[in-house]
């Protein structure tokens, strides 16, 4: 296939978490690494700041665990010398630029974003929940523009803030007159069943609901998670007959067995049970991730730090170019 004369590509991932999980591989991180092996010019961010919106409270931990997911990255297959991975608070254009985005962004844009209000949830109180997160989108907005990419891989969740981005970027050039910004495409997995991959209890992977299979797991962490995972509740008996597209066992099948169709076929026809799905899932499952694990064993700590420091050093080149352009187009500095 033919690559578009704009070759870069932007996505991230929050720092909440140490632990990225098979959702976000599926998502959006399986893609990043397709992209990059075919020849696209990959910015691999660690969405520090993000992660602060929720826990302001532990800077500490928001940043070991930048480090740990940076891990995964690599793990996943991300190559540092190929890729820029870098942390988005080593970069602070991202700061400089939100600020001026938050001033010319109109308030009932953001308050009509859907996870707005679920994380608004999450965090309970309204005296805990911070100005921020209501900006969550208009940060979003600038990791990805400060890069000008082509295209954005993520998961279907994402859509939303992703058409914030675009409409912001064309506001900015009607603004102050000059075409700094143009629309980057949106890269969600076509294939539903990545695009939104269910957790072990159906609801929607996320490290919130604790329904998580993580890719630094062990293999017997992973073969007690897909214990535990969710399937056809009126499959009690062997051959009682299965739904395999609401179960969570089948459903990882397709993902990473290459028989899932003669296993759904049988699990349809109560063929086999859930025992049996269970444990060839294990096994395929644990084969999928054993490069993973062993690249990921190999990573310390330092090797990590000096992969950071040069992806920083390539992202601000980037964001510093796109913000010289920004502050040329205001005239104001
Ligand atoms: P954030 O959106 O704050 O970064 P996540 O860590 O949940 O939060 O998401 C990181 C990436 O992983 C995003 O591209 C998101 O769309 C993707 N993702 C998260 N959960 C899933 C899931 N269950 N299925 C597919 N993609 C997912």
């Amino acid at each position: 296939m033919e690559l578009p004369a704009n070759k870069r590509i932007l996505s991230g991932m929050r720092s909440s978490n140490p632990r990225l999980h098979i959702g976000n591989y599926e998502g959006a991180l399986r893609n990043w690494v397709d992209l990059q092996n075919q020849g696209y010019d990959m910015y691999c961010m660690v969405a520090d700041l993000h992660a602060l919106t929720t826990m302001y409270e532990e800077p500490g931990e928001v940043s070991r665990n930048a480090r740990e997911v940076a891990k995964d990255y690599i793990a996943a297959g991300i190559d540092p010398a190929k890729s820029a991975v870098f942390v988005q608070s080593h970069v602070r254009e991202h700061s400089e630029l939100h600020l001026l985005f938050s001033m010319m962004t109109p308030l009932g844009w953001l308050e009509r974003v859907p996870t707005y209000k679920e994380k608004q949830e999450d965090l309970g109180a309204a005296e805990r929940e911070p100005y921020g997160l209501l900006g969550y989108p208009v940060l979003q907005t600038v990791d990805i523009l400060l890069y000008k990419p082509y295209g954005v891989p993520v998961g279907r969740d994402q859509a939303p803030h992703l058409e914030i981005g675009n409409d912001i970027a064309l506001r900015f050039n009607r603004l102050y007159g000059k075409d700094v910004f143009t629309p980057y495409k949106y890269m969600i997995p076509e294939d539903e069943s990545r695009a939104k991959v269910p957790g072990l209890d159906m609801r929607k992977m996320s490290k919130s609901y604790d329904n998580c299979i993580y890719l630094s797991d062990t293999e017997d962490q992973t073969a007690a998670r897909i214990k535990s995972a969710f399937t056809t509740p009126t499959k009690i008996k062997k051959d009682d007959p299965g739904v395999p597209e609401g179960c969570a066992v089948c459903q990882y099948l397709r993902l990473y067995s290459k028989d899932w169709e003669t296993q759904w076929d049988e699990d349809r026809q109560g063929l086999r049970g859930c025992m049996q799905n269970k444990k060839e899932l294990t096994e395929a499952l644990n084969e999928y991730l054993r490069p993973m694990r062993e690249r990921r064993a190999a990573l310390d700590d330092a090797t990590i730090e000096d992969i950071l420091r040069d992806g920083a050093a390539r992202a601000t080149e980037r964001a510093a170019a796109t913000m010289a352009e920004v502050r040329d187009a205001m005239g104001m500095f």
